[in-house]
Protein backbone atom coordinates (compact mmCIF):
# COMPACT_ATOMS: atom_id res chain seq x y z
CA UNK A 1 0.00 0.00 0.00
CA UNK A 2 1.39 3.00 -0.69
CA UNK A 3 2.59 5.45 2.59
CA UNK A 4 1.00 8.61 2.50
CA UNK A 5 2.74 12.05 2.24
CA UNK A 6 6.16 10.57 1.05
CA UNK A 7 7.73 13.30 -0.07
CA UNK A 8 11.57 13.87 -2.06
CA UNK A 9 11.92 9.90 -1.36
CA UNK A 10 15.48 8.85 -3.25
CA UNK A 11 14.91 4.82 -4.56
CA UNK A 12 18.20 3.50 -6.15
CA UNK A 13 18.12 1.76 -8.74
CA UNK A 14 19.83 0.29 -12.12
CA UNK A 15 20.07 3.20 -14.98
CA UNK A 16 19.27 1.59 -18.15
CA UNK A 17 18.43 4.37 -20.53
CA UNK A 18 19.89 7.63 -20.49
CA UNK A 19 18.08 10.95 -19.25
CA UNK A 20 15.85 12.69 -17.14
CA UNK A 21 12.47 12.14 -17.47
CA UNK A 22 9.62 13.97 -14.90
CA UNK A 23 5.67 12.86 -14.78
CA UNK A 24 2.87 11.29 -12.90
CA UNK A 25 3.11 7.96 -11.41
CA UNK A 26 1.03 5.48 -13.62
CA UNK A 27 0.97 2.28 -11.72
CA UNK A 28 0.36 -0.43 -13.89
CA UNK A 29 -0.45 -3.92 -11.54
CA UNK A 30 1.01 -6.76 -13.47
CA UNK A 31 1.95 -8.89 -10.49
CA UNK A 32 0.51 -12.64 -9.80
CA UNK A 33 -2.99 -11.77 -9.04
CA UNK A 34 -4.06 -13.67 -6.10
CA UNK A 35 -6.87 -16.11 -7.14
CA UNK A 36 -9.14 -18.44 -4.91
CA UNK A 37 -9.88 -21.94 -5.04
CA UNK A 38 -13.51 -23.13 -5.98
CA UNK A 39 -15.07 -26.51 -5.99
CA UNK A 40 -17.31 -27.06 -8.72
CA UNK A 41 -19.87 -29.32 -8.97
CA UNK A 42 -19.79 -32.15 -11.67
CA UNK A 43 -22.27 -30.38 -14.35
CA UNK A 44 -20.84 -26.58 -13.89
CA UNK A 45 -17.14 -28.52 -15.55
CA UNK A 46 -18.12 -27.61 -19.08
CA UNK A 47 -18.76 -24.21 -18.35
CA UNK A 48 -15.54 -23.57 -16.53
CA UNK A 49 -13.32 -24.92 -19.27
CA UNK A 50 -15.42 -22.80 -21.64
CA UNK A 51 -14.68 -20.08 -20.04
CA UNK A 52 -10.74 -20.98 -19.53
CA UNK A 53 -11.18 -21.18 -23.82
CA UNK A 54 -12.95 -18.24 -24.52
CA UNK A 55 -10.06 -16.23 -21.74
CA UNK A 56 -7.85 -17.59 -24.30
CA UNK A 57 -9.10 -16.41 -27.11
CA UNK A 58 -9.88 -12.82 -25.44
CA UNK A 59 -5.74 -12.87 -24.76
CA UNK A 60 -4.91 -14.10 -28.55
CA UNK A 61 -7.47 -11.41 -29.99
CA UNK A 62 -5.45 -8.78 -26.90
CA UNK A 63 -2.57 -9.92 -28.11
CA UNK A 64 -3.35 -9.19 -32.28
CA UNK A 65 -5.02 -6.26 -31.42
CA UNK A 66 -1.96 -4.98 -29.59
CA UNK A 67 0.55 -6.27 -32.66
CA UNK A 68 -1.79 -4.11 -34.93
CA UNK A 69 -1.99 -0.66 -33.21
CA UNK A 70 1.90 -0.86 -32.61
CA UNK A 71 2.50 3.06 -32.82
CA UNK A 72 6.04 3.49 -33.59
CA UNK A 73 8.36 1.88 -36.08
CA UNK A 74 11.28 1.28 -34.01
CA UNK A 75 8.89 -0.79 -31.63
CA UNK A 76 7.16 -2.83 -34.08
CA UNK A 77 10.96 -4.48 -34.59
CA UNK A 78 10.21 -6.14 -31.25
CA UNK A 79 6.93 -7.68 -32.04
CA UNK A 80 8.36 -11.44 -32.96
CA UNK A 81 7.62 -11.46 -28.64
CA UNK A 82 4.59 -11.49 -28.68
CA UNK A 83 3.81 -14.28 -31.61
CA UNK A 84 6.23 -16.16 -29.44
CA UNK A 85 3.66 -15.49 -26.56
CA UNK A 86 0.50 -16.32 -28.79
CA UNK A 87 2.13 -20.14 -29.68
CA UNK A 88 2.35 -20.22 -26.34
CA UNK A 89 -1.31 -19.80 -25.79
CA UNK A 90 -1.80 -21.98 -28.59
CA UNK A 91 -0.35 -24.92 -27.34
CA UNK A 92 -1.85 -28.01 -26.44
CA UNK A 93 0.08 -29.19 -24.05
CA UNK A 94 -0.31 -25.82 -22.11
CA UNK A 95 -4.25 -25.64 -22.75
CA UNK A 96 -4.33 -29.11 -22.14
CA UNK A 97 -3.10 -29.22 -18.58
CA UNK A 98 -5.41 -26.75 -17.75
CA UNK A 99 -8.23 -28.11 -18.68
CA UNK A 100 -7.21 -31.73 -17.53
CA UNK A 101 -7.16 -30.08 -13.90
CA UNK A 102 -10.14 -28.73 -14.11
CA UNK A 103 -12.13 -31.07 -15.01
CA UNK A 104 -10.04 -34.06 -12.90
CA UNK A 105 -9.89 -31.79 -9.43
CA UNK A 106 -13.70 -30.04 -10.10
CA UNK A 107 -12.10 -26.37 -9.48
CA UNK A 108 -12.53 -23.46 -11.25
CA UNK A 109 -10.54 -22.18 -14.47
CA UNK A 110 -8.01 -19.31 -12.60
CA UNK A 111 -7.31 -21.85 -9.88
CA UNK A 112 -6.39 -24.44 -12.44
CA UNK A 113 -4.60 -22.11 -14.57
CA UNK A 114 -2.65 -21.30 -11.10
CA UNK A 115 -1.66 -24.76 -10.27
CA UNK A 116 -0.16 -25.69 -14.14
CA UNK A 117 1.26 -22.66 -14.14
CA UNK A 118 3.52 -23.07 -10.56
CA UNK A 119 3.89 -26.28 -11.84
CA UNK A 120 5.24 -25.36 -15.18
CA UNK A 121 7.63 -22.78 -13.51
CA UNK A 122 8.80 -24.92 -10.70
CA UNK A 123 9.96 -27.54 -13.53
CA UNK A 124 11.43 -23.97 -15.30
CA UNK A 125 13.64 -23.48 -11.95
CA UNK A 126 14.70 -27.32 -12.30
CA UNK A 127 15.75 -26.52 -15.96
CA UNK A 128 19.10 -28.00 -17.21
CA UNK A 129 18.77 -25.26 -20.63
CA UNK A 130 19.87 -22.15 -19.12
CA UNK A 131 18.16 -20.67 -22.70
CA UNK A 132 14.87 -22.90 -21.83
CA UNK A 133 14.82 -21.71 -18.66
CA UNK A 134 14.67 -17.47 -19.66
CA UNK A 135 11.11 -18.82 -21.55
CA UNK A 136 9.73 -19.22 -17.60
CA UNK A 137 9.32 -15.39 -17.86
CA UNK A 138 7.15 -15.60 -20.67
CA UNK A 139 5.12 -18.21 -19.25
CA UNK A 140 4.82 -15.31 -16.28
CA UNK A 141 3.44 -13.46 -18.72
CA UNK A 142 0.74 -15.41 -20.46
CA UNK A 143 -0.63 -16.23 -16.76
CA UNK A 144 -0.95 -12.75 -15.77
CA UNK A 145 -2.73 -12.36 -18.65
CA UNK A 146 -4.88 -14.83 -18.47
CA UNK A 147 -5.47 -14.82 -14.92
CA UNK A 148 -6.53 -11.40 -15.45
CA UNK A 149 -8.93 -11.58 -17.92
CA UNK A 150 -10.83 -14.47 -16.32
CA UNK A 151 -11.09 -12.31 -13.09
CA UNK A 152 -11.65 -9.06 -14.29
CA UNK A 153 -13.13 -9.74 -17.83
CA UNK A 154 -9.98 -8.65 -19.75
CA UNK A 155 -6.56 -6.68 -19.47
CA UNK A 156 -5.88 -3.36 -18.59
CA UNK A 157 -5.20 -1.56 -21.98
CA UNK A 158 -1.76 0.32 -21.89
CA UNK A 159 -2.81 2.25 -25.06
CA UNK A 160 -5.35 4.38 -23.41
CA UNK A 161 -3.54 5.75 -20.71
CA UNK A 162 -5.52 8.96 -19.85
CA UNK A 163 -3.55 11.67 -18.04
CA UNK A 164 -3.12 15.53 -18.23
CA UNK A 165 0.45 15.45 -19.03
CA UNK A 166 3.32 12.52 -19.21
CA UNK A 167 3.53 9.45 -17.07
CA UNK A 168 5.94 7.83 -15.95
CA UNK A 169 4.52 3.86 -15.59
CA UNK A 170 5.72 1.89 -12.57
CA UNK A 171 5.50 -1.71 -12.51
CA UNK A 172 6.55 -4.63 -10.69
CA UNK A 173 7.72 -6.09 -14.34
CA UNK A 174 6.19 -5.25 -17.62
CA UNK A 175 5.94 -7.96 -20.59
CA UNK A 176 7.41 -6.88 -23.98
CA UNK A 177 3.60 -6.75 -24.72
CA UNK A 178 2.81 -4.35 -22.49
CA UNK A 179 6.41 -1.82 -23.72
CA UNK A 180 5.61 -2.34 -27.18
CA UNK A 181 1.74 -1.73 -26.40
CA UNK A 182 2.69 1.90 -24.30
CA UNK A 183 1.62 5.07 -26.33
CA UNK A 184 5.16 6.63 -26.26
CA UNK A 185 3.33 10.19 -26.41
CA UNK A 186 2.02 9.79 -23.37
CA UNK A 187 4.99 8.14 -21.66
CA UNK A 188 8.32 10.06 -20.28
CA UNK A 189 9.57 7.06 -18.57
CA UNK A 190 9.83 3.70 -16.89
CA UNK A 191 10.63 2.29 -13.43
CA UNK A 192 10.06 -1.21 -12.77
CA UNK A 193 10.94 -3.61 -9.40
CA UNK A 194 12.69 -6.23 -12.05
CA UNK A 195 14.96 -6.68 -14.46
CA UNK A 196 18.38 -5.88 -15.84
CA UNK A 197 20.28 -3.51 -18.53
CA UNK A 198 19.45 -6.76 -21.19
CA UNK A 199 15.49 -7.14 -20.05
CA UNK A 200 13.40 -6.42 -22.83
CA UNK A 201 11.49 -2.84 -21.46
CA UNK A 202 15.09 -1.31 -21.09
CA UNK A 203 16.19 -2.62 -24.42
CA UNK A 204 13.15 -0.77 -25.96
CA UNK A 205 13.38 1.89 -23.70
CA UNK A 206 17.15 2.47 -24.86
CA UNK A 207 15.97 2.18 -28.55
CA UNK A 208 13.14 4.85 -28.27
CA UNK A 209 15.55 6.79 -26.06
CA UNK A 210 13.39 6.72 -22.84
CA UNK A 211 14.46 7.34 -19.40
CA UNK A 212 14.38 4.08 -17.26
CA UNK A 213 15.54 2.76 -14.10
CA UNK A 214 15.51 -0.66 -13.21
CA UNK A 215 15.45 -3.29 -10.34
CA UNK A 216 13.54 -0.38 -7.80
CA UNK A 217 12.86 -2.50 -4.98
CA UNK A 218 9.20 -2.33 -3.73
CA UNK A 219 8.85 0.79 -5.96
CA UNK A 220 5.12 -0.40 -6.31
CA UNK A 221 4.34 0.12 -2.93
CA UNK A 222 5.92 2.91 -2.71
CA UNK A 223 4.04 5.38 -4.69
CA UNK A 224 0.52 5.98 -6.08
CA UNK A 225 -1.21 6.98 -9.08
CA UNK A 226 -0.72 10.67 -9.94
CA UNK A 227 2.38 11.29 -7.30
CA UNK A 228 5.14 13.05 -8.85
CA UNK A 229 8.40 11.47 -9.53
CA UNK A 230 11.20 11.99 -11.10
CA UNK A 231 13.81 9.31 -12.69
CA UNK A 232 17.61 9.44 -13.92
CA UNK A 233 18.18 6.91 -16.09
CA UNK A 234 22.02 7.66 -15.93
CA UNK A 235 22.21 7.70 -11.89
CA UNK A 236 19.52 4.69 -11.73
CA UNK A 237 17.70 6.98 -9.11
CA UNK A 238 13.99 7.88 -8.56
CA UNK A 239 12.97 10.73 -6.59
CA UNK A 240 9.09 10.34 -4.95
CA UNK A 241 7.16 13.56 -4.97
CA UNK A 242 10.19 15.83 -5.21
CA UNK A 243 10.44 19.00 -3.42
CA UNK A 244 10.88 22.27 -5.55
CA UNK A 245 14.31 22.50 -4.83
CA UNK A 246 14.99 19.00 -6.37
CA UNK A 247 12.63 19.54 -8.54
CA UNK A 248 14.79 22.56 -9.82
CA UNK A 249 18.11 20.53 -9.27
CA UNK A 250 17.20 17.62 -12.05
CA UNK A 251 15.34 20.60 -14.41
CA UNK A 252 18.94 22.33 -14.48
CA UNK A 253 20.47 19.14 -14.95
CA UNK A 254 17.47 17.74 -17.98
CA UNK A 255 18.02 20.92 -19.45
CA UNK A 256 22.00 20.77 -18.95
CA UNK A 257 21.67 17.37 -20.74
CA UNK A 258 19.63 18.28 -23.68
CA UNK A 259 21.97 21.20 -24.51
CA UNK A 260 24.89 18.74 -24.27
CA UNK A 261 22.89 16.05 -26.14
CA UNK A 262 22.53 18.77 -28.80
CA UNK A 263 25.78 19.85 -29.15
CA UNK A 264 27.52 16.41 -28.55
CA UNK A 265 25.19 15.39 -31.92
CA UNK A 266 26.91 18.55 -33.87
CA UNK A 267 30.53 16.01 -33.08
CA UNK A 268 28.83 12.84 -33.54
CA UNK A 269 29.89 12.28 -37.43
CA UNK A 270 33.39 13.92 -36.90
CA UNK A 271 36.70 12.65 -37.01
CA UNK A 272 37.93 11.15 -33.56
CA UNK A 273 41.22 12.43 -34.07
CA UNK A 274 43.33 14.42 -31.45
CA UNK A 275 44.62 17.91 -32.25
CA UNK A 276 47.81 16.20 -32.80
CA UNK A 277 46.81 13.45 -35.70
CA UNK A 278 46.26 10.61 -33.31
CA UNK A 279 43.87 8.78 -35.15
CA UNK A 280 41.26 6.31 -33.13
CA UNK A 281 38.32 3.95 -34.43
CA UNK A 282 35.54 4.58 -32.14
CA UNK A 283 32.77 1.92 -32.32
CA UNK A 284 29.44 1.00 -30.96
CA UNK A 285 28.49 -1.81 -27.86
CA UNK A 286 25.07 -2.83 -28.94
CA UNK A 287 22.62 -6.07 -29.19
CA UNK A 288 20.05 -5.92 -31.39
CA UNK A 289 20.05 -4.89 -34.85
CA UNK A 290 17.25 -2.15 -33.91
CA UNK A 291 20.30 -0.18 -32.56
CA UNK A 292 21.93 -0.11 -35.94
CA UNK A 293 19.94 2.93 -36.13
CA UNK A 294 21.43 4.63 -33.13
CA UNK A 295 25.28 3.80 -33.91
CA UNK A 296 24.33 5.73 -36.98
CA UNK A 297 23.29 8.88 -35.48
CA UNK A 298 26.04 9.12 -32.66
CA UNK A 299 28.42 8.79 -35.22
CA UNK A 300 29.93 5.51 -34.40
CA UNK A 301 32.29 3.95 -37.13
CA UNK A 302 31.31 0.55 -36.87
CA UNK A 303 29.90 -2.00 -34.26
CA UNK A 304 33.26 -2.99 -32.11
CA UNK A 305 31.16 -5.55 -29.84
CA UNK A 306 27.66 -6.94 -31.28
CA UNK A 307 26.69 -8.91 -28.11
CA UNK A 308 24.97 -12.17 -29.19
CA UNK A 309 23.41 -13.31 -26.03
CA UNK A 310 19.72 -11.51 -26.77
CA UNK A 311 19.24 -13.66 -29.65
CA UNK A 312 19.47 -16.84 -27.75
CA UNK A 313 17.56 -14.93 -24.73
CA UNK A 314 14.25 -13.99 -27.42
CA UNK A 315 13.28 -17.22 -28.39
CA UNK A 316 11.93 -20.40 -27.88
CA UNK A 317 14.56 -22.57 -27.87
CA UNK A 318 17.83 -22.49 -29.44
CA UNK A 319 18.50 -20.30 -32.45
CA UNK A 320 18.85 -22.47 -36.06
CA UNK A 321 21.83 -21.75 -38.22
CA UNK A 322 19.52 -20.17 -40.52
CA UNK A 323 18.41 -17.85 -37.99
CA UNK A 324 21.58 -16.48 -37.03
CA UNK A 325 22.43 -16.03 -40.21
CA UNK A 326 19.47 -13.52 -41.46
CA UNK A 327 20.41 -11.47 -38.23
CA UNK A 328 24.24 -11.32 -39.18
CA UNK A 329 23.73 -10.95 -42.89
CA UNK A 330 21.67 -7.69 -41.93
CA UNK A 331 24.35 -6.45 -39.68
CA UNK A 332 26.68 -6.94 -42.62
CA UNK A 333 24.67 -5.40 -44.94
CA UNK A 334 24.54 -2.40 -43.56
CA UNK A 335 25.78 0.27 -45.46
CA UNK A 336 26.36 3.25 -42.89
CA UNK A 337 29.13 0.97 -40.44
CA UNK A 338 32.51 0.30 -41.82
CA UNK A 339 32.93 -3.47 -40.00
CA UNK A 340 30.53 -4.97 -37.08
CA UNK A 341 32.50 -7.21 -34.70
CA UNK A 342 30.10 -9.89 -34.03
CA UNK A 343 31.01 -11.96 -30.39
CA UNK A 344 30.43 -14.87 -30.16
CA UNK A 345 27.68 -16.71 -27.25
CA UNK A 346 29.00 -15.53 -24.06
CA UNK A 347 26.55 -16.90 -21.48
CA UNK A 348 27.25 -18.12 -18.27
CA UNK A 349 29.09 -16.15 -15.31
CA UNK A 350 26.70 -13.01 -14.61
CA UNK A 351 24.36 -13.56 -17.44
CA UNK A 352 22.89 -17.21 -16.01
CA UNK A 353 23.62 -19.39 -12.95
CA UNK A 354 23.08 -22.52 -13.95
CA UNK A 355 25.25 -24.41 -16.42
CA UNK A 356 24.04 -26.00 -19.25
CA UNK A 357 24.23 -29.53 -17.69
CA UNK A 358 22.11 -28.68 -14.72
CA UNK A 359 24.41 -28.30 -11.79
CA UNK A 360 24.32 -25.31 -10.09
CA UNK A 361 27.75 -24.03 -10.33
CA UNK A 362 29.86 -22.70 -6.89
CA UNK A 363 31.40 -19.85 -8.72
CA UNK A 364 29.89 -19.54 -12.13
CA UNK A 365 31.99 -16.23 -13.07
CA UNK A 366 34.84 -19.31 -12.94
CA UNK A 367 32.53 -21.64 -14.70
CA UNK A 368 31.69 -22.99 -18.05
CA UNK A 369 31.28 -19.67 -19.48
CA UNK A 370 31.64 -18.29 -22.95
CA UNK A 371 33.82 -19.90 -24.91
CA UNK A 372 34.28 -22.79 -22.54
CA UNK A 373 30.49 -23.42 -22.57
CA UNK A 374 31.03 -23.61 -26.75
CA UNK A 375 33.21 -25.73 -27.37
CA UNK A 376 31.63 -27.98 -25.13
CA UNK A 377 27.89 -27.59 -26.58
CA UNK A 378 29.55 -27.89 -29.70
CA UNK A 379 26.38 -27.71 -32.04
CA UNK A 380 25.26 -24.30 -30.26
CA UNK A 381 28.33 -22.82 -31.30
CA UNK A 382 28.26 -24.96 -34.87
CA UNK A 383 25.39 -22.56 -35.56
CA UNK A 384 26.31 -19.31 -34.58
CA UNK A 385 29.68 -19.74 -36.62
CA UNK A 386 28.33 -20.99 -39.63
CA UNK A 387 25.90 -18.21 -39.38
CA UNK A 388 28.27 -16.23 -38.77
CA UNK A 389 30.32 -17.30 -41.71
CA UNK A 390 27.40 -17.35 -43.98
CA UNK A 391 26.87 -13.65 -43.79
CA UNK A 392 30.57 -12.71 -43.96
CA UNK A 393 29.77 -13.08 -48.02
CA UNK A 394 27.65 -9.64 -47.16
CA UNK A 395 29.62 -7.48 -45.70
CA UNK A 396 32.49 -6.58 -43.26
CA UNK A 397 31.97 -8.85 -40.55
CA UNK A 398 34.42 -10.02 -37.76
CA UNK A 399 34.14 -12.48 -35.37
CA UNK A 400 34.94 -12.35 -31.61
CA UNK A 401 35.56 -15.01 -28.68
CA UNK A 402 34.88 -14.40 -25.44
CA UNK A 403 36.64 -15.59 -22.19
CA UNK A 404 39.81 -17.17 -24.07
CA UNK A 405 42.16 -18.23 -21.82
CA UNK A 406 44.82 -19.88 -23.46
CA UNK A 407 46.53 -21.13 -26.85
CA UNK A 408 44.20 -24.33 -26.90
CA UNK A 409 40.89 -22.83 -27.07
CA UNK A 410 42.14 -20.43 -29.74
CA UNK A 411 43.29 -23.33 -32.07
CA UNK A 412 40.46 -24.92 -31.42
CA UNK A 413 38.30 -22.70 -32.52
CA UNK A 414 40.50 -22.11 -36.04
CA UNK A 415 40.18 -25.66 -36.47
CA UNK A 416 36.14 -25.90 -35.85
CA UNK A 417 36.36 -22.81 -38.48
CA UNK A 418 38.41 -24.36 -41.13
CA UNK A 419 36.63 -27.34 -40.69
CA UNK A 420 32.89 -25.16 -40.99
CA UNK A 421 34.63 -23.33 -44.24
CA UNK A 422 35.39 -26.54 -45.70
CA UNK A 423 31.97 -27.63 -45.07
CA UNK A 424 30.32 -24.49 -46.95
CA UNK A 425 33.24 -24.68 -49.69
CA UNK A 426 32.27 -28.09 -50.66
CA UNK A 427 28.21 -26.89 -50.61
CA UNK A 428 29.33 -24.11 -52.99
CA UNK A 429 28.08 -21.82 -50.33
CA UNK A 430 29.62 -18.18 -50.52
CA UNK A 431 31.21 -16.78 -47.50
CA UNK A 432 34.78 -14.66 -46.61
CA UNK A 433 37.82 -16.87 -45.84
CA UNK A 434 39.69 -13.55 -44.93
CA UNK A 435 37.20 -13.08 -42.20
CA UNK A 436 39.32 -11.62 -39.43
CA UNK A 437 38.93 -13.84 -35.86
CA UNK A 438 39.79 -11.96 -32.39
CA UNK A 439 40.00 -12.69 -29.20
CA UNK A 440 38.73 -11.20 -25.95
CA UNK A 441 41.64 -10.25 -23.62
CA UNK A 442 39.92 -10.20 -20.47
CA UNK A 443 41.30 -13.15 -18.27
CA UNK A 444 44.59 -12.22 -17.07
CA UNK A 445 46.40 -15.11 -18.33
CA UNK A 446 44.94 -13.88 -21.54
CA UNK A 447 47.59 -10.90 -21.12
CA UNK A 448 50.43 -12.68 -20.12
CA UNK A 449 50.70 -15.04 -22.78
CA UNK A 450 49.18 -12.04 -25.42
CA UNK A 451 52.80 -12.77 -27.31
CA UNK A 452 51.94 -16.65 -28.27
CA UNK A 453 48.16 -15.03 -28.54
CA UNK A 454 49.22 -12.71 -31.21
CA UNK A 455 50.80 -14.54 -33.91
CA UNK A 456 47.21 -16.98 -34.04
CA UNK A 457 44.44 -14.24 -34.45
CA UNK A 458 43.87 -10.55 -36.62
CA UNK A 459 42.93 -8.27 -33.31
CA UNK A 460 42.44 -8.43 -29.74
CA UNK A 461 39.94 -6.97 -27.90
CA UNK A 462 40.03 -5.90 -24.30
CA UNK A 463 36.88 -6.66 -21.74
CA UNK A 464 38.28 -4.26 -19.05
CA UNK A 465 34.85 -5.45 -17.26
CA UNK A 466 36.05 -9.11 -16.60
CA UNK A 467 39.30 -8.10 -16.99
CA UNK A 468 39.32 -6.00 -13.78
CA UNK A 469 36.79 -8.61 -12.14
CA UNK A 470 39.53 -11.22 -12.67
CA UNK A 471 42.70 -9.11 -11.95
CA UNK A 472 41.63 -7.55 -8.76
CA UNK A 473 39.56 -11.01 -7.67
CA UNK A 474 36.06 -8.64 -7.29
CA UNK A 475 33.00 -10.48 -8.57
CA UNK A 476 31.49 -7.70 -10.87
CA UNK A 477 28.23 -8.09 -9.83
CA UNK A 478 28.79 -8.21 -6.09
CA UNK A 479 27.46 -4.66 -4.40
CA UNK A 480 29.99 -5.53 -1.23
CA UNK A 481 32.88 -5.55 -3.17
CA UNK A 482 32.27 -2.96 -5.93
CA UNK A 483 34.18 -0.11 -3.98
CA UNK A 484 36.97 -2.89 -5.33
CA UNK A 485 36.18 -2.44 -8.95
CA UNK A 486 38.96 0.28 -10.28
CA UNK A 487 39.46 1.01 -13.76
CA UNK A 488 42.65 3.13 -13.09
CA UNK A 489 44.24 0.57 -10.59
CA UNK A 490 48.13 -0.04 -11.73
CA UNK A 491 47.20 -3.51 -12.37
CA UNK A 492 45.10 -3.21 -14.64
CA UNK A 493 46.90 -0.16 -16.50
CA UNK A 494 49.72 -2.12 -16.71
CA UNK A 495 47.84 -5.52 -18.22
CA UNK A 496 46.02 -3.02 -20.99
CA UNK A 497 49.70 -1.53 -21.77
CA UNK A 498 51.23 -4.88 -21.99
CA UNK A 499 48.38 -6.48 -24.28
CA UNK A 500 49.15 -3.25 -26.64
CA UNK A 501 52.40 -3.77 -26.92
CA UNK A 502 52.47 -7.46 -28.09
CA UNK A 503 49.74 -6.90 -30.21
CA UNK A 504 51.84 -3.69 -31.92
CA UNK A 505 54.68 -5.95 -32.14
CA UNK A 506 52.94 -8.64 -33.93
CA UNK A 507 51.42 -5.43 -36.20
CA UNK A 508 47.35 -6.22 -34.88
CA UNK A 509 44.92 -4.19 -33.91
CA UNK A 510 43.62 -3.89 -30.37
CA UNK A 511 40.13 -2.35 -29.05
CA UNK A 512 39.02 -1.65 -25.66
CA UNK A 513 35.06 -2.62 -25.38
CA UNK A 514 34.88 -2.74 -21.10
CA UNK A 515 32.75 0.24 -19.77
CA UNK A 516 36.07 1.69 -19.11
CA UNK A 517 36.00 2.70 -22.88
CA UNK A 518 32.59 4.77 -22.39
CA UNK A 519 33.30 6.82 -19.66
CA UNK A 520 34.57 9.93 -21.18
CA UNK A 521 37.00 10.93 -17.93
CA UNK A 522 39.04 7.99 -19.01
CA UNK A 523 39.86 9.07 -22.88
CA UNK A 524 43.23 10.61 -22.00
CA UNK A 525 44.37 7.25 -20.51
CA UNK A 526 43.35 5.32 -23.29
CA UNK A 527 44.76 7.53 -25.89
CA UNK A 528 48.01 7.33 -24.22
CA UNK A 529 47.71 3.47 -24.17
CA UNK A 530 47.51 4.13 -27.86
CA UNK A 531 44.80 1.81 -27.92
CA UNK A 532 43.52 1.61 -32.14
CA UNK A 533 39.24 1.74 -30.91
CA UNK A 534 37.29 2.25 -28.37
CA UNK A 535 33.86 0.23 -28.66
CA UNK A 536 31.16 1.90 -26.17
CA UNK A 537 27.70 2.58 -25.46
CA UNK A 538 26.25 4.42 -28.87
CA UNK A 539 25.14 7.58 -26.50
CA UNK A 540 28.29 7.84 -25.05
CA UNK A 541 30.56 8.31 -28.50
CA UNK A 542 29.67 12.20 -29.68
CA UNK A 543 31.02 13.14 -26.10
CA UNK A 544 34.08 11.02 -26.54
CA UNK A 545 34.45 12.26 -29.75
CA UNK A 546 34.43 16.12 -28.35
CA UNK A 547 37.07 15.06 -26.35
CA UNK A 548 40.01 13.05 -28.06
CA UNK A 549 39.52 16.03 -30.50
CA UNK A 550 39.89 18.71 -27.57
CA UNK A 551 43.23 16.47 -26.28
CA UNK A 552 46.78 16.02 -27.53
CA UNK A 553 48.27 12.64 -27.70
CA UNK A 554 51.48 13.79 -26.48
CA UNK A 555 49.89 15.82 -23.29
CA UNK A 556 47.81 12.08 -23.00
CA UNK A 557 51.44 9.79 -23.24
CA UNK A 558 52.67 12.62 -20.34
CA UNK A 559 49.45 12.13 -18.34
CA UNK A 560 49.21 8.05 -18.75
CA UNK A 561 53.28 8.34 -17.28
CA UNK A 562 52.36 10.06 -14.46
CA UNK A 563 49.16 8.27 -13.45
CA UNK A 564 51.36 4.84 -14.05
CA UNK A 565 53.71 5.81 -11.53
CA UNK A 566 50.73 5.97 -9.06
CA UNK A 567 49.96 3.68 -6.52
CA UNK A 568 46.75 4.43 -5.78
CA UNK A 569 43.83 4.31 -7.92
CA UNK A 570 41.83 6.80 -5.84
CA UNK A 571 44.61 9.72 -6.64
CA UNK A 572 44.80 8.77 -10.03
CA UNK A 573 41.02 9.35 -10.33
CA UNK A 574 41.86 12.73 -8.23
CA UNK A 575 44.51 13.85 -10.43
CA UNK A 576 42.78 13.08 -13.74
CA UNK A 577 39.78 14.37 -12.87
CA UNK A 578 41.45 17.76 -11.78
CA UNK A 579 43.23 17.68 -15.42
CA UNK A 580 39.75 17.06 -17.16
CA UNK A 581 37.91 19.97 -15.32
CA UNK A 582 41.38 22.38 -16.35
CA UNK A 583 40.82 21.18 -20.15
CA UNK A 584 37.38 20.48 -20.19
CA UNK A 585 35.28 23.40 -17.74
CA UNK A 586 32.05 22.87 -19.66
CA UNK A 587 31.81 19.17 -19.23
CA UNK A 588 33.48 17.75 -16.03
C1 LIG B 1 33.90 -7.00 -20.81
O1 LIG B 1 34.04 -7.99 -20.08
O2 LIG B 1 34.50 -5.94 -20.64
C2 LIG B 1 32.94 -7.05 -21.93
C3 LIG B 1 32.88 -6.09 -22.81
O3 LIG B 1 32.10 -8.11 -22.02
P1 LIG B 1 30.82 -8.39 -21.08
O4 LIG B 1 30.55 -7.15 -20.29
O5 LIG B 1 29.72 -8.76 -22.02
O6 LIG B 1 31.29 -9.53 -20.25
MG1 LIG C 1 33.36 -9.91 -20.67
Amino acid sequence: MSEEGLTNKVVKGIGVSSGIAFGKVRLIERGRLPVTKRSIKEEHIQKEVNRFRHAIKTAIEELNSIKESIPDDEVRKHAFIIDAHMMILQDDFFTGAVIETIKSEKVNAEWALDQVVSKFLLSFEKVVDPYLKERGQDIKYIYSRLARILVKGKTEDLNNIRTAGKSIIVAHDLSPADTIQLNMSKVSGFVTEVGGRTSHTSIVARALEIPAVVAVQNITSLVKNNDSIVIDGDEGIVIINPSKETQDEFLTKQIHLKIQKKEFLKVARLKAETKDGYKIKVGANIELLAEMDIVKKYGGMGVGLYRTEYIFLSKKGLPTEEEHFHIYRKLAENKDLEYVTVRTLDIGGDKFLQNSKGQKEANPALGLRAIRLCIKEMDIFKAQLMGILRASAYGPLKILIPMVSGTDEVKKIKGLLKEYMDELSSKGIEFNRDIKLGIMVEVPSTCMISDMLAPEVDFFSIGTNDLIQYTLAIDRVNEYVSYLYEPLHPAVLRMIKHTVQVAHAHRIEVALCGEMAGEPLYVPILLGLELDELSMNPYTIPKTKKIIRGLEQSYCKELLKAILNNDSAKRSEALLREEMKRLFPKEF
